[in-house]
């Protein structure tokens, strides 16, 4: 990290894409890979969501890694992570309990026979779980969280440490309520992170699949005063042709608001 930057927060998007990863020429302005963002803060690194992604993402001293639900799009990069391997990485999972099983009943589950021939905690020896109930701390910075709508359940991310905010928004399909809790939660915030996999011509054929539109979100960036929004979660067949167009007139009403691309850098 170069000097000037040592006080921000270093944000890396290491894969946008939501559902299931695409590797076609078609798919690689945006990326093949599932979401998974990492965010240097100091020597902490903390990591939102776990998809394909993840692979790429180089672990620090100490890890965090941040799960929203645990779908497999959510999750599958844990597997093939090098720095899991890793015995000088400390590494914390954390995510809400669903179905009634914790975080570690769930990837204990899901990482292991019949699904994956080891466990993750065979892999990583200190790895620890961590049932999200409600606010924690990672060193300065403060985690709030929030409950989305989203088959079986979906847990929203704010970071923040007094100097700028974060939240992280995605699986959420935008109903009243769920709006008005957002708008609350996501206040002011520096990044807003959100859910883009929608275009408005899906919107009726896939309602109740846990996803907002393009145009929603982006205005629910610009209601609660975000600075920026930034959406993540594309849709597997949406290709980059169709992203970039899709881009171009989600910007033009909403000119704080971008779409993310796989390897891009923010600093906060
Ligand atoms: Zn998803
Ligand atoms: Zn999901």
């Amino acid at each position: 990290m170069k000097t000037e930057e040592k006080d921000c927060w270093k944000i890396e998007l290491l894969g946008v894409r939501g559902s299931m990863a695409v590797t076609p020429k078609e798919y690689q302005e945006f990326g093949s890979d599932t979401l998974s963002i990492r965010i240097q803060v100091g020597e902490t690194v903390i990591f939102l969501d776990a998809g394909s992604g993840i692979m790429y993402g180089q672990a620090g001293a100490e890890n965090h890694v941040l799960i929203g639900h645990p779908h497999l799009d959510h999750l599958l990069g844990l597997c093939k992570w090098p720095a899991l391997g890793d015995p000088s990485k400390k590494m914390k999972i954390y995510m809400a309990d669903h179905e009634g099983m914790s975080c570690q009943e769930i990837l204990h589950a899901l990482y292991g026979p019949p699904f994956w021939p080891i466990h993750l905690e065979d892999v990583s020896k200190g790895l620890e779980y961590v049932s999200v109930k409600g606010a924690f701390h990672i060193g300065d910075v403060t985690v709030d969280v929030l409950s989305g709508n989203h088959p079986g359940g979906v847990t929203h991310y704010k970071l923040s440490d007094g100097k700028r905010s974060l939240v992280y928004a995605v699986d959420s399909e935008l109903t009243e309520q769920a709006e008005r809790d957002l708008l609350e939660f996501a206040k002011g915030c520096d990044l807003l992170f959100c859910d883009g996999q929608l275009t408005d011509e899906d919107a009726e054929e896939k309602r109740g699949w846990g996803h907002s539109t393009q145009l929603q979100v982006a205005s629910l960036g610009q209601k609660c005063g975000a600075k920026h929004t930034v959406l993540v979660h594309f849709d597997p067949s949406s290709t980059d042709v169709q992203l970039d167009a899709l881009e171009q007139k989600v910007k033009g009403k909403y000119p704080n608001s971008s779409f993310g691309r796989q390897g891009e850098i923010r600093y906060l």
